[in-house]
């Protein structure tokens, strides 16, 4: 009879874990990016955990003499977060007041990201072995912002927390509840080991798309982008964060049928001298 309430106790305390999770991130834009997320953690939490891999990450490259070693590319890359930046306000109001931080690492991977709360970090092996134009790293660089935007690692962090929670309803039935301290570890494993769904991949295309017009780069770039990422991959050094992206040829259609939408957002940026 005890075991029966603790049963429906901890039911009703998932589903009001689950209903109060339930958010949707960002506005819409004009590409109309609206889903309900669940989320499990805190913003400040995950932004917390975030800021401390990227500061290890940083203090690393620094030691072996790798962090911003080309001044040029990193002011070049730094100059590109610059103008995107106020835009992310057309998504999120808060996102421009975010402690934003762009870095640049010397290294052959063909990488780079945007940390939760907005820590960038590109990789010179991206830009200088695709040869990538200004208007194709805004393209990166505003996927990058998107999915820190839309916060899919806390989502990502959520869903692992959900699931862990899910099988150790067993051990609190036994009196072993979850610790918080467990609840940190898992969050901070899905963090580091970042693997977006398809899904994700697309509402970071589309938002990502939509920022770098606005910001006055030139969103074609996103075809001959994933056209330079297809060539790569076929020439055997698949872009480290193109393994989990949708199928390619689907992703340039798409990016192609939302040119319409965000090509007046690009032209009405360079009319006002952006
Ligand atoms: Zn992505």
């Amino acid at each position: 009879m005890k075991l029966l309430r603790n049963t429906s106790l901890i039911s009703v305390c998932l589903l009001c874990a689950t209903l109060s999770g339930c958010a949707s991130t960002t506005a819409g834009g004009a590409v109309g990016a609206q889903r309900s997320q669940l989320m499990l953690i805190s913003s400040s939490e995950l932004e917390k955990m975030a800021a401390q891999s990227y500061a290890k990450l940083k203090a690393d490259a620094t030691s072996k003499g790798e962090l911003n070693r080309d001044a040029a590319l990193s002011k070049r890359v730094g100059a590109i977060a610059n103008r995107i930046k106020p835009h992310t306000a057309v998504f999120r109001k808060d996102a421009p007041g975010w402690n934003w931080e762009v870095n640049v690492i010397a290294s052959d991977e063909l990488n780079a990201f945007c940390m939760p709360g907005g820590k960038i970090m590109f990789y010179s092996g991206l830009i200088n072995q695709l040869h990538l134009s200004d208007d194709e790293i805004a393209i990166v660089m505003g996927h990058e912002i998107a999915h820190a935007l839309r916060e899919h690692s806390r989502e990502q962090v959520s869903h692992a927390i959900a699931a862990q929670t899910a099988i150790n309803i067993g051990t609190s039935l036994l009196g072993l509840g979850q610790t918080s301290a467990e609840i940190g570890n898992t969050a901070y494993e899905a963090l580091i080991a970042s693997k977006f769904s398809r899904n994700d991949e697309s509402e970071a295309d589309d938002i990502g798309l939509e920022l770098s017009a606005r910001s006055g780069y030139d969103p074609r770039a996103g075809v001959t982008l994933w056209q330079k990422m297809i060539a790569a991959k076929s020439g055997g050094n698949p872009p480290e964060f193109l393994s989990s992206h949708p199928e390619d040829a689907k992703r340039v259609e798409r990016i192609q049928s939302l040119l319409p939408t965000v090509l007046p957002l690009y032209e009405a940026a360079h009319r006002s001298g952006r």
